[in-house]
């Protein structure tokens, strides 16, 4: 069987070490990383999106402050609060939560981010530093950054050698994923909705990440022998076993058929989900450091 590889504890050790060197920032030098969450209109799940940001960002240490604007808010004047948080050496990290509403360009938003506090690692100069790979500077998207200490922690930094499948091409998780493979010397391939015979290159895959939001679509005997699978899906699936009109979260990969091939597993809940938020918190701490000059501090 698998080893389970344990999202919520490395999420817990990235969270503890950036406690650790906020407060070593602010005895030093007296810099408080401060992270504004952004929101528009009343979506219940962004809400706690939001919330649960604000509530970490508070227990790193941070100065954390929401901006809760109404639905009708018009993109002139998101435009005008994000060049202002632009402006302040309070913040050092921008984050605006998605989807925005259908009236406003999400992504003229994003690019109105400034690079240096695009703690999502969405803006355009944040992609192409992750595309050449400067990665010094680079902020990265967080949930696959998070996969990729996730995947660290089962086969070290060097990949040289392993053949990484990534399933999924979104800017969000599939093509940085890619990108982060790369820069870790695998021979990566990135699969989509138009791939042929996606089961058989899956099973090449040494390293396996699903990115597709299609429930456990991803079988046991895709899985190679001893394979790395990093499930960073997560479906909400009717479960009647558990009472009327209840549900469960499930990955994208067939995860009890899996376990059984793989040599390593994310669970879902509990792998890749924890990993998004505390790579949030590390990147704004990131930012931070940066802008004092400072090397930048490894995860
Ligand atoms: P997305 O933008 O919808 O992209 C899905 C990708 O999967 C697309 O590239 C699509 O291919 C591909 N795909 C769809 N059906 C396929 C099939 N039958 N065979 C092969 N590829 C297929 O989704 P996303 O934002 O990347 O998110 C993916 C999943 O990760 C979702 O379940 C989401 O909830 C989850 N997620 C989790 C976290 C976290 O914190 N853990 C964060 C972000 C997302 P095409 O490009 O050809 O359409």
């Amino acid at each position: 069987m698998a080893e389970i590889i344990d999202g919520k504890a490395v999420a817990e050790d990235v969270v503890a070490r950036v406690k650790d060197l906020a407060a070593e920032l602010k005895a030093g030098r007296g810099i408080v990383p401060g992270l504004a969450v952004v929101i528009v209109g009343e979506d219940p799940a962004s809400q706690v999106y939001v919330a649960s940001k604000g509530k970490k960002a508070k227990e790193c240490g941070f100065h954390s402050v929401q901006h809760t604007l109404p639905a009708e808010t018009g993109e002139a004047e998101l435009v005008k609060l994000i060049e202002t948080l632009n402006a302040d050496p309070a913040i050092h990290g921008i984050l605006v939560q998605l989807p925005l509403p259908g009236h406003i360009d999400s992504g003229r938003i994003i690019q109105t981010i400034a690079p240096d506090k695009d703690v999502d690692g969405f803006n355009f100069v944040n992609v192409g530093k992750l595309g050449t790979g400067e990665l010094e500077t680079a902020f990265v998207p967080c949930t696959p950054a998070g996969s990729m200490l996730l995947i660290e922690r089962v086969r070290g930094k060097d990949l040289s050698g392993l053949n990484a499948v990534v399933v999924g091409r979104s800017n969000i998780v599939g093509k940085p994923m890619a990108n982060l493979l790369l820069a870790a010397n695998c021979t990566v391939t990135i699969a989509h909705s138009r791939t042929k015979d996606l089961p058989a290159l899956a099973r090449t895959a040494d390293i396996l990440v699903a990115a597709v939001g299609r429930p456990e679509m991803i079988k046991g005997d895709w899985v190679k022998p001893g394979a790395t699978v990093i499930d960073v899906g997560i479906n909400r699936v009717p479960a009647p076993d558990k009472g009327e009109g209840k549900s469960r979260l499930v990955g994208d990969v067939a995860y009890a058929e899996a376990s059984k091939n793989a040599g390593a597993i994310t669970p879902v809940p509990g792998g890749v989900g924890p990993m998004t938020i505390a790579l949030l918190m590390a990147n704004t701490l990131v930012s931070a450091y940066l802008r004092e000059g400072l090397a930048r501090p490894s995860f």
